[in-house]
């Protein structure tokens, strides 16, 4: 079941020594405990034991032939069976020696035999003052608890408190008698022979409960088909199973103990399964197992909800991302509509006003930085006026956009055309002399006076040329092309003056 530790052992044996509650065991305190040797795989005995192994070769054994299943008994063949024999088969392996039963009936002849020194080991003894006279004891090879049996009617009981009012069944001279009459003097005991005769008038009704070893009591309620008992409660008490050895062999009991020690806990237990079937008084542990399932299934079930949270979350983020992302782009083409639509004229869709002034303000500068001239170009729609009079201010309109797509097919790329205002529109041309505007004046004033830009109506249209040149400031230049344009008009309209 786990580990001792040595000073703490030593330490409370010394408490106990000083408070006078132990008595004896010399210097020897690790000698109280069961298995306090540390476990090692080899043997380690001593030359004494050796020898002494080698000279008796066989050991007599007797069991109690009544039988005291699952530790000892006689098996159908005749043979000892049980745990305690398999660990004599066990003994004898380690330490090359035989084990040699001699058949005693009576428990009793088993026990004087010893004394007579005709037979040398009883494999499962219990240590009493009266048989320490003429044996010796090994340490305990099996341990168990002290159970409370019940039919199946019966609650779990936890504790030996809860027997008293009831009928407790012990075996008559077993430690669970002696343990309960001197422990626990107001319970009612009913005494029987054997563990089987207890447990078979346990489950008739006769007594309410029965009191016995884990490990004998489950044996027998499983072979003898005793399905309505179970074992319903825990005693503190432990049985604990020795072999008595007759006391003039004491080197087979330290060699004995030797092979206890080397032994694991897997080979303990393997014995132990074989005879001892503890499912029997298991039912499924719900009790235990219920807690746990249901924290397992309320983590996985909040694990699940939080990640189908975070999923829907993410999904949400990311719409509301995209969304984001939807609104930015429509802003962005909203803006560069507004931009575009800051710069243009409504009726035409060439240049407005604003931007032409913005371009000439530039372009001016430039000029005055690097001497680099342009030239401009007013134009204005001869008698336009009475266009509007004759077909209608949406045939003038249509006139306007007409003669601005016939100035965007001539001009070039890197001219500026735009609305000055009304039927005057302003053409821009960056690095240009007033010579190189004129000609391109000209063919604007030429594509204008042989096309129709409205059925029924001929409309021609006049300009003034203006280079960089010369002028101090831009405004100077301007007015300077509305001249020029006024003498256009002045002699005589359609034709472009520079
Ligand atoms: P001129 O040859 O001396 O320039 O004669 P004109 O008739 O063009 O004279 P003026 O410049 O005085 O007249 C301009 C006319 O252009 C006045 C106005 O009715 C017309 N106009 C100005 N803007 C628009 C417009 O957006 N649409 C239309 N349909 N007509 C406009
Ligand atoms: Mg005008
Ligand atoms: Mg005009």
């Amino acid at each position: 079941m786990g580990e001792i530790n040595p000073q703490r052992v030593n330490f409370l044996y010394a408490r106990l020594r000083d408070l006078k509650l132990v008595h004896g065991a010399g210097s020897q305190p690790l000698a109280l405990v069961f298995q306090s040797q540390p476990r090692t795989a080899t043997l380690d005995l001593t030359a004494q034991e050796r020898r002494f192994l080698a000279d008796i070769k066989t050991v007599r054994y007797a069991i109690d032939e009544a039988g005291w299943p699952p530790f000892e008994f006689l098996g159908a063949d005749g043979r000892a069976q049980g745990i305690a024999s398999d660990y004599l088969d066990l003994i004898a392996q380690r330490l090359g020696i035989t084990f040699e039963r001699v058949s005693i009936a009576d428990w009793q002849a088993a026990l004087d035999a010893v004394q007579a020194r005709a037979v040398d080991l009883l494999p499962s003894a219990a240590e009493t003052p009266d048989r320490k006279r003429y044996m010796g004891f090994t340490n305990h090879y099996v341990t168990s608890p002290m159970v409370i049996v019940s039919r199946g009617d019966v609650d779990f009981i936890p504790s030996i408190a809860q027997l008293v009012g009831l009928r407790v069944g012990v075996v008559k001279g077993y430690a669970s008698d002696e343990l309960l009459t001197r422990f626990h003097p107001d319970l009612a005991l009913v005494r029987y022979g054997s563990t089987l005769e207890g447990l078979r008038h346990l489950a008739a009704g006769e007594v309410d409960v029965f009191v016995d070893n884990l490990a004998a009591s489950i044996h027998i309620i499983k072979t003898h088909g005793l399905a309505n008992l179970k074992i319903s409660g825990q005693t503190p008490y432990d049985f604990d199973l020795t072999m008595g050895v007759r006391n003039d062999w004491p080197l087979l009991i330290s060699a004995v103990n030797k092979v206890l020690a080397s032994m694991t806990v897997q080979e303990h237990n393997a014995i132990y399964d074989k005879w001892v079937d503890l499912q029997v008084a298991s039912p499924f542990p719900w009790t235990r197992v219920l807690p746990w399932l249901t924290a397992l299934v309320l983590t996985v079930g909040v694990l699940l909800a939080y990640s189908v949270r975070m999923k829907v979350m993410n999904r949400r983020i990311q719409d509301t991302n995209d969304n984001l992302r939807q609104v930015q782009q429509a802003l962005r083409d909203k803006n560069a509509q507004l931009l575009e639509a800051s710069i243009r004229d409504k009726l035409t869709g060439t240049f407005n006003r604003h931007h032409l002034d913005a371009i000439l303000g530039k372009e001016f500068e430039r000029y005055q930085r690097y001497h680099s001239p342009f030239s401009i170009v007013m134009f204005d729609l001869d008698h336009f006026k009475r266009a509007n009079d004759q077909f209608g201010h949406q045939a003038g309109d249509e006139v306007l956009r007409q003669f601005c797509a016939i100035v965007l097919q001539t001009i070039r790329h890197s001219d500026t055309f735009g609305r000055w205002g009304g039927e005057e529109f302003l053409l821009i041309c960056p690095e240009t002399s007033a010579q190189q505007a004129l000609v391109v004046a000209d063919k604007v004033r030429q594509a204008v006076e042989t096309a129709t830009l409205y059925p029924g109506l001929r409309q021609t249209v006049s300009g003034g040329v203006k280079e960089s040149t010369g002028c101090r400031s831009l405004d100077e230049q301007i007015l300077a092309a509305d001249n020029k344009l006024y003498e256009a008009k002045q002699a005589g309209r359609n034709r472009i003056m520079v």
